[in-house]
Parts: C-alpha cells; structure tokens; sequence
C-alpha cells in the first residue's frame, strides 16, 4: 500500500487525488495533509483521514485547526510551517508526495520530497518552472521517481516510450523517433471575446473555465494563457526538448489533452473526460491502472475537434513565457514571480485583467536587463530572485492600481 503526504491537500488537486484514494482504499492510504490557511476544510479532512500529522501553513491556523481537533478526540499531530511541510515530505513512512501547492510556496516542500528520492507527483508546475535544471539534476541524484500530473504533461507522458518515463528531463527525443511534442489548451473563456473588451473582464468571468474546474489562480492563468506559458517551460524540463521540437495548439474541446508525433507520421494522443482524477489516477498507480471514478469518453458525444495556432495579440502572456523559457532561468523565475503578484492583485480587483501581461513584461524586462541565467545557481539564489521580482511586480501593480 502507498503512503501519502499531499502538498495542498485542501485545493483543488488535493480533493480530486482523495476523490481518487477513497475509490481504492485498500491501494493508498493517508499519511501526512498539508494546506495553507483552511482550518475547516483541513478539519473536515482530518475527521475523514485521519492522518498522522497536518500542517498550516501559518501559527495562527495551526492553533485553530489543533484546538478544533482535541475537542473531536482526534490524534493528528498540528504543525506549522515550510519546515514542518518538508518534514512529512521526507519522513521514511512516506513513499509519495502529491506537490499540489499553488505558486512559488510549493518549491521548497516539493524539493524535500525529491531530495528524500520520494515518487513525486508534480501538479505544482511553478515549483518547476522556478527551479528547472536545478529540479530535474535533483531528481536523478537523489533517485527520486517524478510523474507530471499536469493533465498536457501527464498525456504526453502516457505517449512516450517507456525509457523517456523512467528519465524523464534526460532522454532525447530525437534518439526515440520523435519529431514533436503538441501541447493542446483550451484557449480558456475569452478564446472568442472581442480583444478589446478584454480590459473589463472581472474575476467571476475569468476563473469561469469552458471545460476545467480548477483553483482560481491556474483558473485565470489558463484564461491569460499563462498556464499554457508555465506549461511550455514545464514541458521543456519534463521533456527535454528543444525549441523547434515543442508547440503549442489551441483545441477547444479539451477532448485530446496533448499529444507526440513520431517521425514515421504517427501522432500519439491521449483522450478522456476533463477531469483530473485520470492523471493523478495514473501518477499514483503507475505502471499499473486503476478506477479513477471517471466516466469513460463517448465518442458518439465528441462532436467535431477542432485546432488553431494561439494568437499572440490575445494572450500575450503566452508569448512572454515561451520567450522567458529561451531567455533563461532567471527569466522564468522572474516571470512566474511576477505573475502570481499580478494575479493576486487582478483576483482583488487592484489590477485589471489586461494588466497581468503588463505587469509581467514589465518585470520580464527589467530582470533581463540586470541578471543572467547564472544568477539562479543554487534554490537560495533562486528564492532570492524570486522576492526581488515580487517587490518589483508590487510596484508596478501599484503604478496601475484601479
Ligand atoms: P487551489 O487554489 O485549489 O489549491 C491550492 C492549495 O495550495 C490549497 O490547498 C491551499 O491551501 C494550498 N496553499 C496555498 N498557499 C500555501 C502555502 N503557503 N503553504 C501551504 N499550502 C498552501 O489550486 P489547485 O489545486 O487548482 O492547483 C494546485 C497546483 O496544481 C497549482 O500549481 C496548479 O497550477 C496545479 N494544477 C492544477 C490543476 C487543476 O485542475 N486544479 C491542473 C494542473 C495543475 P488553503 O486553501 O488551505 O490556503
């Protein structure tokens, strides 16, 4: 049976991998949870799983959530903290650790499950995208198992040959006969919108997904096309590709969730319902399959699929990050820095939608001018970049307040 620490469990991704562990129970099991500031949520899971440790990520929360547990008579030990989250990340009881904490606060716990050679399922892309060859160099010294649960990365792993799976940043895939891998997004809620109405989105339209339900960060990130950003980088890593072996397709149906063509002609795509239980399914129980409590796909149902390259005008932020990828790892690290402030700063209505690829060109610009991909040599450096870029953000956030 696997043992789990999950890194967010009160997300999104945290309720779909327990959505998945609850349809096999005698397969997983609970050992350590894991959120931010949600005591309810966290209370009511611990009553559900009653884990071995939860973790806060503040005092104040912890407090709470500890005192609302001893009048239930539950045991779960209460921690706070980025050190307690890396701790039950790299405990010998655990053996897997789903990295489900959204943004940069993800990093150093994901890390600490790497360097414990845990099997690390990585829906945290921004752990990633901060730390790139940093992450994957990690990986393999520290013999860690690492599956993409990023449901693009998770098809496009499905797709691979087995020796790409099992080394995964090191292989080339050229030597394997692949030619190209095709990143598919749904081009988000505004794929058809008027450009120029596009200043006046407000929250509630954004996180508005077509096809995904999603936290609201990645919600408004997949309407920018960030996340489609993010995931370029992501794939970059994961798959070891070169710039002309990686694009990007618009496919709004969200039906075939990316795919890999060979260089005989053959295209590899992986299907399913929207729903992300599918890929963490297969990240918990790889090599093997196991029920997801997903419906199957009714291709009666599919209707016409249809493909188009992404227009840059419409999301701009698409393009900063495929140019942040090439520009290097101070680049990305700034850019997804950047972002998750502007974000932040849109979701609390200071900021407006058309701003977030302002803000972050701003930043883009201005670290690129200043530092280079050497500057992100070690996690310390990369954390101390990673500040720098928020403050500057803040400031330019505050520069085009609403
Ligand atoms: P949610 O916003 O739904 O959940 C985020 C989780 O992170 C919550 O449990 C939250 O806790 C926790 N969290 C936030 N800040 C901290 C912190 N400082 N310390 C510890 N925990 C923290 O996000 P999603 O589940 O949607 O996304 C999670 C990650 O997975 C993201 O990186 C996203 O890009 C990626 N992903 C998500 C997909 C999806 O379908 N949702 C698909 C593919 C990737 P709390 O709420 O208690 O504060």
């Amino acid at each position: 049976m696997r043992k789990l620490t999950i890194l967010g469990a009160t997300g999104s991704i945290g309720a779909s991998t327990l959505k998945v562990i609850e349809q096999n129970p005698t397969k997983f099991s609970i050992f350590a949870l894991v959120a931010g500031q949600n005591v309810d949520k966290m209370r009511e899971l611990c009553q559900k799983w009653l884990p071995e440790y939860a973790v806060m990520a503040s005092d104040i929360a912890a407090q709470r959530l500890k005192a609302q547990l001893t009048e239930l008579n539950i045991n779960t030990q209460v921690m706070s903290g980025v050190e307690a989250m890396c701790q039950v990340s790299s405990m010998d009881e655990v053996d897997t650790v789903m990295a489900a904490i959204v943004g940069a606060a993800g990093l150093l716990p994901t890390m600490a499950a790497v360097k414990s050679g845990k099997r690390v399922l990585l829906a945290n892309k921004e752990a990633l995208v901060m730390s790139g060859q940093l992450f994957i160099d990690a990986v393999e010294h520290y013999g860690a198992e690492l599956l993409p649960v990023d449901s693009e990365h998770n098809a496009i792993f499905q797709c691979l040959p087995n020796e790409i799976q099992t080394n995964l940043g090191r292989c080339s895939l050229t030597e394997h006969g692949i030619s190209h891998i095709l990143l598919t997004g749904s081009g988000g809620p505004f794929r058809y919108s008027d450009i120029e109405s596009l200043s006046r989105v407000t929250p509630e339209q954004a996180i508005a997904h077509p096809n995904w339900s999603m936290g609201p960060k990645i919600s408004v990130d997949s309407a920018t096309m960030m996340n489609k950003g993010l995931e370029y980088i992501e794939a970059k890593w994961l798959f070891n590709t070169e710039r002309e072996q990686l694009k990007v397709l618009i496919h709004p149906q969200s039906v075939i969730h990316s795919m890999v063509q060979y260089r005989d002609g053959s295209v590899l795509a992986q299907m399913g319902e929207p729903d992300m239980a599918t890929p963490i399914a297969l990240t918990l129980s790889y090599p093997q399959r196991v029920d997801a409590g997903v419906a199957p796909l009714d291709f009666t149902k599919v209707g016409e699929l249809s493909f188009l390259e992404p227009d840059f005008q419409r999301y701009p932020c698409l393009k900063l990050a495929m140019d942040a990828c090439y520009e290097g790892q101070h680049a990305t690290t700034a850019l997804n820095a950047a972002n998750e402030i502007a974000v932040e700063a849109f979701l609390n209505r200071r900021l407006r939608f058309t701003d977030i690829a302002l803000v972050n060109q701003q930043v883009a610009d201005k670290v690129c001018a200043t530092y280079t991909p050497s500057s992100c040599r070690d996690l310390e450096s990369i954390l101390e970049l990673d500040r720098m870029a928020r403050g500057l953000a803040s400031n330019f956030v505050s520069e085009r307040q609403l």
